[in-house]
């Protein structure tokens, strides 16, 4: 699915004259690019899935660090810190908090673009985990955080697709909406047992053909759901 698309690069920087340059010199060598100006914004962008994120450690609203933590929760995306701290403790603990690469400020847009390339061709390597369902009806891609309807790419919220890679990944299993809740916390998420139905129902508008009778997420009356869909053949 969605093979010959360009690599998307998604700069998480707040100083507008830092993330111009790099989204200069990246769209010169044909990357997608967006920029998020804070850490709300990029938690939004993130849901897109790009294909490797630039981060720089001090943001308005929230650490870079802190994002990092809860972008790793969910993906081994390539992160490549940018940090205006050259002390060697500073780089360390970008590195320990699941960064893949930094670049102490003012750093090179082209050693940044190079550096880019290589994490990519890296990533490139390890083999993507795509699920996929009723003959190719309903596929999950959990890097890249995708979720492809009859071709046609759906718009999943964090928390529902979350809640559909939980219950697929436990195929056959019932999970009881707390332990969907405990799944889906670390985003964010004020959510009680109830609100789950409500992300169910949502979710099953945007996969099911007929939300009563459910192909995907069947209701367990009185214990939770469970994933029904038939894995294709690898
Ligand atoms: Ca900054």
């Amino acid at each position: 699915m969605d093979t010959g698309r360009k690599d998307s690069v998604l700069i998480i920087e707040d100083e507008k004259k830092i993330s111009d340059i790099v989204r200069a010199y990246l769209e010169k060598e044909g990357f997608r690019v967006r920029n998020a100006e804070n850490g709300a914004d990029a938690l939004t962008f993130f849901q897109e899935g790009p294909d490797i994120i630039i981060l720089d450690l001090m943001l308005p609203d929230m650490g870079g660090e802190e994002l990092c933590r809860i972008i790793r929760e969910s993906s081994n995306v390539p992160i490549i810190m940018l940090t205006a701290k050259s002390g060697e403790e500073d780089r360390i603990k970008g590195l320990g908090i699941g960064a893949d690469d930094y670049m102490v400020k003012p750093f090179s847009p082209r050693e940044l673009v190079a550096r880019v390339k290589a994490h990519l061709r890296r990533a490139g390597k390890t083999k993507r985990k795509i699920l996929s369902y009723n003959r190719g009806s309903l596929q999950m891609d959990l890097e890249r955080h995708e979720v492809v309807k009859a071709g046609s790419p759906l718009q999943l919220t964090l928390t529902e697709f979350k809640i559909l890679t939980a219950l697929a990944e436990n195929h056959g299993r019932i999970l009881s909406r707390n332990q969907i809740v405990n799944i889906v916390q670390g985003y964010d998420f004020e959510g009680y047992d109830r609100t789950i139905d409500a992300h169910v129902k949502n979710l099953r508008h945007k996969i099911e053909k007929d939300s009563k009778s459910p192909e995907f997420i069947q209701t367990v009356y009185g214990v939770g759901y469970k994933f029904i869909g038939t894995p294709d053949a690898e």
